[in-house]
């Protein structure tokens, strides 16, 4: 059986990370560009950092759809605060499911790794609170690129250097929560498993192209059964 590589979105796949990052993220807009631009669950989930600032920049009439030195600025407040008040909060969540299918990966001797929209520090701040850094090999990030659909060619090199052993595209696996996850991996020809935690999500993610969809990633055994689909 071909290893694969586990690419793990951190939002809504492998934690919920309660209100708190999207409140702080607002108060970074107000002390930064003078108004917070409301951000809903939609206008994140899914999205790099970068990319939500800018578009919260955009909302607020600033920008020119890059990220600016406001947006630079936003997002240093934004991770400034991260990491004084999230380890104190008590709302962010673990999900159990998806610390199973890790398990999983590990014992078939596939290599996890990350894939998120997540700057690293970001990443790292949400990982720590439940001590899973040390569980994933290396990481793409929201600091890697704003598009999204560039993190698989980093994460794929990463994982060549890593295994030092060439990939393609079809050995990456993407477990993502979103239509933006299952599109990213219909996009550059990778497996894509999406767990459906928002039920009004799951048009969107099936006409994205999801490989499967699932309600828990606990569901290993259907997850390894379509991951391994074609490959020897
Ligand atoms: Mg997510």
């Amino acid at each position: 059986m071909t290893k694969k590589v586990f690419l793990f979105d951190i939002d809504g796949t492998l934690l919920s990370p309660g209100l708190l990052p999207r409140e702080i993220l607002g108060r970074a807009f107000r002390a930064i560009a003078g108004g917070d631009p409301g951000l809903e669950l939609e206008d994140v989930a899914g999205l790099t950092d970068p990319l939500i600032i800018t578009n919260g920049l955009k909302k607020l009439g600033i920008g020119d759809g890059n990220l600016t030195e406001l947006g630079t600025a936003v997002l240093d407040y934004y991770l400034t605060t991260m990491r004084k008040e999230y380890p104190r909060s008590t709302r962010p969540v673990l999900h159990t499911d998806a610390v199973q299918l890790l398990n999983a990966v590990d014992a078939h001797g596939h290599c996890p790794a990350l894939l998120t929209g997540n700057v690293s520090s970001g990443a790292r701040i949400k990982l720590d609170y439940f001590h899973m850094a040390r569980r994933f090999k290396f990481g793409a990030y929201g600091d890697d690129s704003a598009d999204r659909a560039d993190l698989p060619a980093i994460a794929r090199q990463r994982a060549e250097e890593f295994l030092g052993h060439r990939l393609t595209n079809a050995d990456l696996v993407i477990i993502g929560d979103t239509a933006h996850d299952a599109r990213v991996a219909s996009t550059c020809g990778c497996r894509s498993v999406i767990v459906g935690r928002q039920p009004q999500w799951r048009p969107a993610i099936a006409a994205a192209g999801a490989d499967l969809i699932v309600d828990t990633l606990d569901e290993v055994e259907r997850i390894f059964s379509v991951v391994n689909a074609g490959t020897a």
